[in-house]
């Protein structure tokens, strides 16, 4: 399977989630192994920061990746979209130092890399698959990876709210599948949302931008895209925050309650040792959900644009 890049620059602004500001990211094709590079604007250039899971410096409100001096925050969901789509190698120019929140879901940046178009590159695809059984848990909520032919999620969650209660979805991670979660909206319950204001954060929040709840509605006009939004928008910010592997990553994952603080800390918990993971070159057009493969020796392209 080859890598793949987009086929031209495009654009998109909108408002911060965080500052309420408007900031703006362009997106830019790379060469073959390039990976995913976000490269934050600064008064004189932009320094580049690349996903890692220790480079995840905050994963509260959203996920932030810093370093270098500079951050990007609410990378979640365009990098959800990356790794649904199947983009292996782009540039991602961010002004502002975040990513505009669009409509709190991933379809902006769907439609974004729609336009751009995907282009097939030389290189053959490189993924982390997950070798052997690694769970990770905490306070209750748990993820559980196992070996898999593809990127699959089995996810639960169950908020004690009358508009939400326990929803589970699994999906089966493809460029078509993307759709089921892509337009899922980011959601929050109007008591944080006035202690997060109080404390100068989530000032772009609205509900332009997420799904608001108070304590037993849902305060939207328009009411919910899907019966089960809540779990789809979960399973989305997963594939985003999985995304902060240096690589694509390859396995089965049931997710329990989980949230960014928990996917990012069991990401680090997996690549603390190589005993969890190896790295593999995919040869083949295999049909997603097969049985993972035994380790090989490959001899493919392992480079060029
Ligand atoms: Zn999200």
């Amino acid at each position: 399977m080859r890598q793949t890049t987009i086929g031209r620059r495009v654009s998109c602004s909108g408002i911060g989630l965080h500052s309420g500001k408007e900031v703006g990211i362009t997106l830019r094709p790379a060469a073959g192994n390039a990976g995913i590079v976000f490269h934050a604007r600064t008064r004189d250039g932009s320094r580049a920061l690349r996903p890692a899971p220790d480079a995840v410096t905050a994963a509260c409100l959203a996920t932030v990746l810093g370093g270098n001096g500079v951050s990007v925050a609410t990378v979640e969901h365009l990098a959800a979209a990356l790794r649904g789509l199947g983009v292996d190698n782009i540039h991602v120019d961010v002004d502002g130092g975040e990513i505009p929140i669009m409509d709190g879901s991933a379809a902006a940046f769907a439609g974004l890399l729609a336009e751009a178009g995907i282009r097939r590159q030389s290189c053959t695809r490189r993924v982390l698959r997950i070798k052997r059984p690694v769970r990770y848990a905490a306070e209750g909520k748990w993820i559980q990876a196992e070996a898999y032919d593809g990127f699959f999620v089995d996810y639960f969650v169950d908020f004690p709210h009358p508009a939400i209660g326990a929803q589970r979805m699994t999906l089966n991670l493809t460029p078509e599948s993307f759709s089921a979660v892509a337009s899922a909206r980011t959601f929050g319950f109007l008591r944080d949302v006035e202690m997060l204001h109080k404390a100068g954060l989530g000032l772009g929040g609205s509900l332009d931008n997420a799904i608001i709840l108070d304590d037993t509605d849902v305060l939207n006009p328009g009411g919910l895209r899907y019966e089960n939004e809540f779990v789809r928008h979960k399973l989305l910010d997963f594939i985003g925050d999985a995304a902060m592997s240096p690589l694509p990553l390859q396995g089965r994952f049931t997710v329990h309650c989980s949230g960014h603080g928990l996917n990012n800390a069991f990401l680090r918990h997996l690549f603390a040792s190589r005993e969890f993971f190896f790295e593999e070159l995919v040869l083949d057009e295999r049909p997603a959900g097969r049985a993972a493969p035994a380790a090989r020796q490959p001899a493919a392209r392992v480079c060029a644009g």
